[in-house]
């Protein structure tokens, strides 16, 4: 297979998650675009429920909890994430109100018009945007807010090596203008969006991960699956220096109506 036919999907999981679990991210963001995020959400108090889907670690979770009151449940399907959470949120005092809990965001634990506010960074590709939108409105309240970074792209034509490698990765990367129209449509007021910042991955992401692979690649030293893992991981970095004026990930806050 070629290296650019591969999909982080396509490698072991348990791989992937070990891999992660050494950085304080698992996607591309920051606190600045968290923050930014939020200023555009003004029904929170200490009465709020708060979900936070594919939460990975936490690294956004407790600047959402550092920023505002009300209690936050971080959902994620990997156990080792969700441990790792909950000793986040225990090492800042946070334990009372943020919870880390195992579960599918194709399943979600919660009741009909119980939350106040979902969020999502980076991870909602795992159901599809337009299902995870449209699935997990009923959990809102009436007047609840959604907020979602997801990959977008910037302009109406890409060059064909990024369009081939995202179609391939997930087929669901779109317009902002699209995907607007897909929240109006599932039930929203488009009350927000904004590109994330070129450091958001360079120095967020990528620039971590950059440490994290030499480690990897001594510790499994002659593994192909590991090799191939980690050239992948490289190459997706490389496209991102070279056709970051084409795409990148897009925060989309949403209101229920
Ligand atoms: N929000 C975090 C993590 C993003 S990575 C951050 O921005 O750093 C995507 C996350 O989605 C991973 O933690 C992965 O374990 C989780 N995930 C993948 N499939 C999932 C599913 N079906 N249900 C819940 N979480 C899932």
């Amino acid at each position: 297979m070629e290296k650019d036919d591969k999909s982080i999907h396509k490698f072991d999981f348990n791989l992937i998650c070990e891999y992660f679990l050494g950085l304080e991210r698992q996607g591309p963001g920051s606190a600045e675009a968290t923050i930014k995020a939020l200023s555009f959400i003004d029904n929170l108090s200490k009465e709020s429920n708060i979900a936070d889907i594919g939460c990975g670690t936490g690294g956004q979770t407790m600047i959402i909890a550092k920023n505002i009151e009300g209690k936050i449940r971080g959902i994620d399907l990997f156990p080792a994430f969700i441990e790792q959470f909950n000793l986040n949120a225990a090492k800042l005092n946070l334990k009372e109100r943020v919870k880390g809990l195992l579960g599918d965001m194709k399943n979600l634990p919660f009741r009909e018009e119980e939350l106040d506010l979902i969020w999502s960074e980076g991870a909602i590709y795992n159901i599809g945007f337009n299902r995870g939108i449209n699935e997990w409105r009923r959990f809102l309240k009436k007047g609840g807010y959604i907020a979602i970074s997801e990959a977008s792209w910037f302009t109406e034509k890409r060059p064909e090596e990024i369009e081939k490698f995202w179609l391939e990765a997930y087929p669901e990367i779109d317009t902002i203008s699209s995907k607007v129209y897909q929240m109006q449509k599932a039930g929203y007021i488009p009350v927000a969006t904004f590109i994330l910042p070129e450091n958001c991955w360079i120095d967020n992401f990528y620039v971590p991960q950059v440490n994290r692979q030499d480690e990897f690649l001594s510790k499994y030293k002659g593994d192909k699956t590991v090799e191939d893992f980690i050239a992948n991981e490289r190459f997706e970095a490389q496209l991102y220096y070279k056709y970051k004026e084409y795409y990148g990930y897009v925060f989309y806050i949403g209101k229920k109506i």
